[in-house]
């Protein structure tokens, strides 16, 4: 398994990929696209710690004070239907959205409570499944230190 930080590598994206992405895929799950939910992605895409609903809407309200949690929760259903953000879900915690559709997984800081794209582009990990079972899905996450938090414990 190839290991790549992909937070770090992804972090120059800004509003011409927006522009790119968002109005073709968001027109294809018959999404009208609102200025709201434009920039809720472009909050997703200016950090990619994978924040979770209300620290989307703690950053979205920087640049658009009248936007509501309720819009901030609709604008991120949108987003994940028309397949531009994903939910991730770590056990304890809140739901988390990453913009990054590209196969990875997740490695969690069990320090700083930290989430970090890893890139799964080599090699798909090979799990063994048992007779009768189809494998639609592979969601895996990793739990340790960050390089920051690896070098305060040294
Ligand atoms: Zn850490
Ligand atoms: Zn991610």
């Amino acid at each position: 398994m190839e290991i790549a930080a992909g937070n770090r590598a992804n972090s120059t994206t800004g509003q011409d990929e927006l522009r790119f992405r968002i109005i073709p895929s968001i027109d294809k799950g018959k999404r009208v696209v609102t200025p709201q939910r434009e920039h809720v992605y472009y909050v997703l895409l200016g950090e990619r710690d994978h924040p979770t609903a209300e620290q989307v809407f703690l950053r979205a309200k920087k640049d658009m004070p009248d936007i509501s949690m309720a819009t901030v929760y609709n604008c991120l259903d949108a987003l994940v239907t028309s397949g531009l953000v994903k939910q991730v879900n770590l056990d304890r915690g809140a739901t988390r959205f990453c913009p990054n559709m590209h196969e990875h997984c997740h490695f969690y800081c069990e320090s700083c409570g930290g989430v970090y794209d890893i890139g799964l582009t080599r090699a798909r990990p090979e799990v063994p499944m048992p007779r009768g079972f189809k494998a639609t899905h592979l969601e895996l996450s990793i739990r340790g230190l960050c390089p920051d938090c690896t070098a305060k414990k040294k």
